[in-house]
């Protein structure tokens, strides 16, 4: 790498550049996920959109690999690269709601507690996912799915604008009616084609929610697998629910006569009130087993958003497996069961995640993100904050998916895919979309300076 260049390029940012054995370099480079140790060259932390421009032709002229980072959630690391240069976005946070319009201005460095926080303000969000810690931009671009979602869509039916740093540095703003086919593009198909430094998000009046999660003994999981199935589906758009299969924490808050056993969990979260929940619930819950604990009850949006930030700290072992699931045949189900109950370790699940609702009323062409006839999306996580414990919990989680996978449609959630999955998986998750992908990329990024993502190849 030019020496000279480096020095200049540290100093036109208004950021900070990191280099290998610098003071900050550890920490700036440690990823969420702790099974991963990448060792960039260069890491460049933006202030503003001139740092992003400097850096993507620094990159882009010194044969760099880039890496792009929000906020560093993604679970193969994709946001750092060995030997290359980072470009790093948390610096750049900041969000400007505008309560009249109804939309909120969103730095490329936000967390989505960030984004909560802003909006809750003034009793408004949009739909996200369920630990506040992960980023906005990476979970976005890849789709974004929450509690909301049901209700209001995902992440990206809820973005309007976008501003762009582009492969050869100039600067585009995007929406439907300008750079359309980037903006479709940019809706789904990831890091693919340029460095976001700005989102615009469509907000929603949604302010105190009666949520929480009820816990039932792993033995009903059955019964609860076949009610969420039939149920959910039909529901109330504003209940949205996740069911896990998980283990009881051994510490608190949980009761200590259930830590380390296997459980069902519902986690809920209604958008109104707790009469108006406990009527939306009642086909989901009428008749089942007595539960081990419900802790429903009435809360602000960012609590409910946050409830598993405390869980699930930076740094600990991360392995997944995602897919998307149409229906849930009663063998599906049994396999489900058979595979996690020998999970290594007490963090480790299985979540399944509704997308239907709002999400179907969206086109399979209108946006990047095709699968929208699945019925769930659902990742296998294996997690332990023990390195030791890196391959009996990746090997589960390769053998439940395995196992599930013939049940399943081809592709997942992009967000949800390991770095190992390869090309076909990803054609697969976007079905007819991925040859209009294919030519936005070559049109935006032919050399395909942005290949350190879920890759689109540029088309010939
Ligand atoms: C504990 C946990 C819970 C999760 N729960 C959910 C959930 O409920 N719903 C959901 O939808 N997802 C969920 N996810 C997945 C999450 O969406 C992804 O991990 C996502 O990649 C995180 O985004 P990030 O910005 O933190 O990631 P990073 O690692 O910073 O970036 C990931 C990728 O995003 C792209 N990227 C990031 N910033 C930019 C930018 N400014 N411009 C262009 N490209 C960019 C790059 O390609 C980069 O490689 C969860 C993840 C974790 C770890």
């Amino acid at each position: 790498m030019d020496g000279e260049a480096t020095t200049k390029l540290r100093e036109t940012l208004r950021g900070t550049l990191i280099a290998r054995g610098e003071a900050d370099y550890d920490e700036a480079r440690k990823l969420y996920n702790g099974m991963i140790d990448k060792r960039p060259a260069l890491i460049a932390r933006c202030a503003d959109v001139a740092d992003v421009i400097a850096a993507v032709n620094f990159g882009r002229d010194n044969d760099l690999r880039i890496a792009i980072r929000g906020g560093g959630h993604n679970g193969p690391g994709l946001g750092s690269v060995n030997d290359g240069l980072v470009i790093d976005m948390s610096m750049m946070k900041g969000v400007r709601v505008d309560p009249a319009a109804r939309t909120a201005r969103v730095g490329p460095g936000c967390t989505q507690g960030d984004l909560d926080h802003a909006t809750h303000a003034f009793g408004l969000a949009t739909p996200a996912g369920i630990i506040s810690t992960t980023g906005i931009a990476g979970l976005t671009l890849s789709g974004g799915h929450g509690y909301l979602s049901r209700k209001y869509g995902l992440t990206i039916d809820n973005l309007i604008e976008a501003d762009v740093v582009l492969a050869d540095g100039s600067f585009v703003t995007v929406d439907k009616d300008r750079d359309p086919d980037l903006f479709w593009a940019l809706r789904g198909g990831g890091g693919n084609f340029g460095v976001v430094t700005s989102f615009v998000f469509r907000l929603h009046p949604v302010s105190m929610v009666f949520g929480g999660p009820i816990a039932f003994d792993y033995k009903h999981a059955r019964t609860i697998m076949q009610r969420y199935r039939d149920v959910l589906p039909a529901a109330p758009e504003e209940l949205g629910v996740f069911l896990g299969l998980k283990t009881v924490l051994s510490s608190p808050p949980f009761p200590e006569e259930l830590w380390g056993k296997r459980m069902c969990l519902l986690m809920c979260c209604y958008d109104g009130s707790e009469e108006a929940g406990a009527k939306a619930l009642a086909p989901l819950l009428d008749g089942l087993p007595e539960p081990w604990f419900n802790w429903m009850g009435m809360m602000p949006y960012p609590a409910v958003q946050s409830m598993f930030d405390g869980l699930y700290p930076k740094g600990m072992q991360w392995y997944w497996r995602g897919d998307f699931v149409r229906t849930l045949p009663d063998e599906a189900i049994d396999a489900h069961l058979a595979q996690a109950e020998q999970s290594p370790s007490e963090l480790s699940l299985m979540h399944l995640y509704p997308i239907d609702g709002a999400v179907h009323r969206v086109g399979a062409g209108d946006t990047a993100w095709n699968c929208r006839d699945a019925t769930w999306s659902m990742v296998i996580a294996g997690i332990d904050p023990d390195p030791q414990k890196a391959g009996p919990i990746s090997r589960w989680a390769k053998s439940y998916w395995d196992a599930v996978h013939p049940f399943d449609l081809g592709g997942a959630y992009p967000n949800f895919m390991m770095d190992d999955e390869g090309q076909a998986r990803l054609k697969a998750t976007y079905g007819d979309n991925y040859a209009r992908l294919a030519a936005v990329k070559s049109k935006y990024d032919r050399a395909n300076l942005f290949r350190v993502n879920q890759n689109i190849e540029p088309a010939a």
